[in-house]
């Protein structure tokens, strides 16, 4: 039996979009006045965050769930919560 890489593994997750409900919302305004370094941009393992002219843009349909952008950015410059029930990723492969 092959094993898979954590690509492969990663590719086998769904993701059920709640249109119109974002579960990321970024307040550029906090991240314009507090914030240097844009960590986002970096630590999100699902590269859901970029920069588009000059402000931070949230991907959040493929988000993991992982809460470390959470942990990464400035207090308040993030509006995070987890999907409402039956939305979000559906893990695979735990
Ligand atoms: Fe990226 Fe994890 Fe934050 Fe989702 S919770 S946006 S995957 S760092």
């Amino acid at each position: 039996m092959k094993r898979l890489t954590v690509t492969e593994k990663l590719a086998q997750n769904k993701y059920e979009l709640d249109d119109g409900h974002p579960h990321i919302v970024v307040h550029n305004e906090v991240c314009e006045a507090e914030c240097k370094i844009r960590a986002c941009l970096f630590v999100c393992p699902a590269e859901v965050y970029s920069e588009q002219n000059g402000k931070i843009v949230a991907d959040w349909a493929g988000c993991l769930e992982c809460g470390t952008c959470t942990v990464a950015c400035p207090p308040q410059a993030l509006h995070w919560e987890y999907p409402r029930g039956g939305f979000g990723i559906i893990y695979r492969y735990g």
